[in-house]
């Protein structure tokens, strides 16, 4: 998944393992859908690119038909994504599907992508109770929020979102937040994301709103929101808080490009499915109803499927092969096929947007792997760090751990971790460089 791309917070909210693009024993490591069982939203997004928001939901006939193809399709694990136009519109749907898919689904895993406005505390719990994972679109602080982010009616919706947030943060572990950053608020995007963690929502990814033309004035000012944002971060982190930016952890642990497939996986470990069936790449692609690979009754067809499942996403990117950020760089087709002509293209602002997000985010990495973080290193691990003795304790040497195979360090309050020498030393070897970057456009 396009994790550093600018357009990741869309495509891959969830801080995934790299077994998401493995095919270790022959299969998919797991299969992403995104389906569309809504045709309603209760919002009316400046940046939206769904042109349709007013229809009616997915049929029942339909939504049997999708969990059928997603069960045939062979992984070891599916998530079933509540992904358009808001889910939340179709909340009885989203239930049934849900208890269908247990029925129905092997190795089910379920997420939500909504604006948050819809809530109640018992959907939160049947949501939580069932392990969903629930992305949260939120641009910022209250008046970025509302200028992007209206009602039907036009007023600001962040009040109808801001209601829930007291039940959110309940759910720590399932909850992300989305920011996409709007060319005009670049100049604060760094308070923006603060504004979120100061709510108690612990988990971000960003991207860029790309459907709007970036001066580069307004690249200049989010490089600049980066590289504040990325001090605050750092300082975070070093005093004990969790604030996690998955967009930026992720870097620090090394994830690349496919041997073949899209950074993302479109079109083949990550497919939409439309309120009439229709199969296509991603969300955007179907969105647009661009570029149909198959029907849920009918299945893939394999030759429109190709184009995405074959590309080549490291060698065909024309003006990316030079660059330090090619296996990073999530470069969206979508936007590509849009705004640049054609999927091996990028626009400026994709690149240089990208380049900035990257530039940051390994700034981060370096710095927290160089200064032995133990919260960064416990997410790079993908486990907690084993507690040597307790704040005030003695130093752990004289507690007799050994320090031959293990690196201790010492964390904000006192508090003692022992990180496998070996392990600390394959991190920080992946500590990442930029030189080169950026150089499509
Ligand atoms: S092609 Fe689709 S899934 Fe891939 S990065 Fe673009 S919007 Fe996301
Ligand atoms: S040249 Fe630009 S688009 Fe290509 S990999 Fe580098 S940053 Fe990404």
């Amino acid at each position: 998944m396009p994790f550093t791309a600018p357009d990741d917070s869309l495509c891959a909210p969830w801080d995934e393992s790299p077994e998401v693009l493995e095919n270790g024993d022959g299969l998919p490591g797991k299969h992403i859908y995104a389906i569309f069982v809504a045709g309603f939203c209760n919002l009316n997004c400046h940046y939206c690119y769904l042109p349709d928001r007013k229809g009616p939901g997915m049929s029942r006939d339909m939504a049997e038909a999708t969990l059928q193809f997603i069960a045939s399709r062979p992984a070891r694990r599916r998530d079933v994504g509540f992904f358009g136009v808001e889910p939340m519109t179709e909340w009885e749907l989203i239930q049934w599907m849900i208890a269908r898919a247990l029925e129905v689904v092997p190795g089910v895993e379920f997420s939500l992508n909504t604006n948050g406005t819809l809530f109640t505390p018992d959907r939160l719990d049947f949501l939580a109770s069932h392990g969903c994972k629930i992305a949260i679109s939120i641009d910022g602080a209250p008046e970025t929020h509302d200028r992007n982010r209206p009602t039907l009616g036009g007023k600001g919706s962040w009040k109808l979102l801001a209601r829930h947030i007291p039940d959110l943060v309940k759910y720590p572990h399932k909850v992300y937040t989305r920011i996409t950053v709007a060319p005009d608020r670049a100049h604060c995007f760094d308070a923006d994301v603060a504004a979120i963690f100061g709510l108690g929502l612990p988990r971000v990814s960003f991207s860029m709103d790309l459907t709007a033309d970036w001066s580069d004035a307004q690249l200049d000012s989010l490089e600049a929101s980066c590289e504040r944002l990325a001090d605050w971060y750092i300082r975070q982190l070093e005093s004990g808080a969790i604030p996690e930016i998955a967009s930026w952890d992720s870097i620090g642990k090394g994830r690349s490009v496919p041997k073949a497939g899209l950074f993302c996986g479109a079109g083949d470990i990550l497919l939409s499915i439309a309120l009439d069936g229709t199969i296509y790449p991603c969300w955007r692609y179907a969105g647009d109803k661009l570029h149909p690979i198959g029907h849920v009754k009918t299945g893939m067809d394999r030759e429109k499927q190709a184009p995405f499942a074959g590309f080549d996403t490291l060698g065909q990117m024309k003006g990316c092969s030079t660059c330090a950020n090619n296996r990073t760089c999530g470069r969206c087709a979508w936007v590509s096929e849009k705004y640049a002509g054609a999927m091996d293209r990028v626009t400026h602002a994709q690149c240089r947007g990208s380049a900035i997000f990257i530039a940051a985010g390994q700034r981060v990495s370096r710095e927290l792997l160089a200064r032995q973080n133990p919260i960064y290193l416990s997410r790079l691990l993908g486990r907690a760090l084993r507690t040597v003795g307790e704040p005030g304790a003695p130093a752990p040497e004289a507690m007799g751990e050994s320090t031959g195979d293990v690196v201790l360090l010492r964390g904000a309050g006192g508090r003692f971790y022992a990180v496998p020498r070996s392990e600390l030393a394959a991190l920080q070897a992946l500590a990442p460089d930029r030189a080169g970057a950026g150089a499509a456009t």
